[in-house]
């Protein structure tokens, strides 16, 4: 193993945008005991292991099985102060992290009855996020997702509130849940109304399943960006189809691992897609359900797999390229990385 980890740069000083994380899935652990408690709501054992979830997600029941940790995750996301208090968190944690952007994914058909419906919940996240990005200085935006799982009319619906609030905090529309059902043509229309209204596409798709359905996103949904696509990766032509698009793959190395998407960090493709010119962002996906964040993202990718500081800093690079932060947000994180990259690394030489 490549002995580049000891002498890196910190990775926490290194400025970032991530651009793959889920609400729920993004609670503070302590967070989720104590809502759950004062709701007296008992939890799924695994949700409170310390390791995380570890599930075989390509088995036959294994997803099912993630979905409804999940859920019971996001059962204690009772009402707007929990919502309030989530996002605030997120923001200080990505902070914490050195992410000055982050991207949110919320499909609000799963809060609506709980808020008051669709459009209250996207009005009540955008103000959440609003006031968190005040208070840290690190900028946040909102990706409505779709439940692939669910009928593509839901998703049409969900595209037309979308629709509504771009330009003023939703800036991309996904798809999400199941990937072994839903193809991604199914929701062609929906997306169309997203993109139409200049919401980036932004799909899961080439995780649970193979080539076709990144053909699929990129084809019939136009996918600027890919949640996950590493099994892109089976096939050279996907690859090159990827990189003359410029489409940006969220890596997610953790969630990849602990879902048996990849048997280790090693072997998620990092290096083969970034070799055949595909530009990837890291994404933590679910930092509560994977207990890792996205400084852990980088350093897995470090020490596992050898990554220079140079390659370090062109993924995050690609990350605020693939992001839909505003320009100045945009050019002062870029020139961050830069700045990052032509610092002294930690223990490095003394002459
Ligand atoms: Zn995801």
């Amino acid at each position: 193993m490549p002995d580049v980890g000891a002498a890196g740069r910190d990775l926490t000083a290194l400025p970032k945008a991530h651009l793959h994380l889920h609400l729920a899935g993004s609670m503070r652990p302590a967070t989720l005991v104590e809502l759950a408690g004062a709701q007296g709501r008992r939890l799924p054992g695994e949700l409170l292991a310390p390791a995380g979830t570890r599930l075989d997600v390509t088995a036959r029941r294994g997803w099912s099985r993630f979905q409804r940790l999940y859920d019971a995750a996001r059962e204690v996301v009772a009402g707007p102060g929990e919502v309030r208090r989530l996002v605030g968190e997120i923001a200080q944690d990505e902070r914490a992290a050195g992410s000055g952007w982050v991207e949110v994914q919320v499909d609000p058909s799963s809060y609506a009855s709980r808020l008051g419906g669709l459009q209250p919940t996207v009005e009540l996240v955008l103000d959440a996020m609003r006031e968190a990005a005040d208070t840290t200085g690190t900028g946040m935006a909102l990706v409505i997702a779709a439940n692939r799982t669910r009928h593509p009319g839901d998703a049409e619906t969900l595209a037309r509130v979308a629709k509504r609030f771009a330009g003023k905090g939703v800036v991309g529309f996904g798809l999400s849940n199941d990937e072994t059902r839903g193809r991604p043509e199914e929701f062609a229309k929906a997306f169309r109304i997203a993109r139409d209204a200049g919401l980036l596409s932004v799909p899961h798709a080439g995780e649970l399943r193979g080539i076709r359905s990144v053909h699929g996103a990129v084809e019939a949904l136009h996918a600027d960006r890919l949640g996950h696509g590493v099994r892109a990766v089976e096939d050279p032509a996907t690859m090159a189809l990827l990189a003359e698009r410029g489409v940006v793959l969220e890596v997610c190395p953790a969630s990849n691992v602990a879902l048996g998407v990849a048997g280790a960090v090693e072997l998620v493709p990092v290096r083969e897609l970034r070799a055949a010119g595909v530009r990837v962002a890291l994404g933590a996906d679910d930092p509560l359900l994977f207990r890792s964040g996205l400084v852990d993202q980088y350093a897995a990718v470090r020490d596992q797999q050898g990554l220079s500081d140079e390659a370090l800093a062109a993924l995050a690079a690609d990350a605020v390229r693939g992001s839909a932060a505003p320009d100045d947000v945009r050019a002062r994180l870029l020139s961050g990385i830069e700045a990052w990259l032509s610092s002294a690394p930690a223990g490095g030489s003394a002459s």
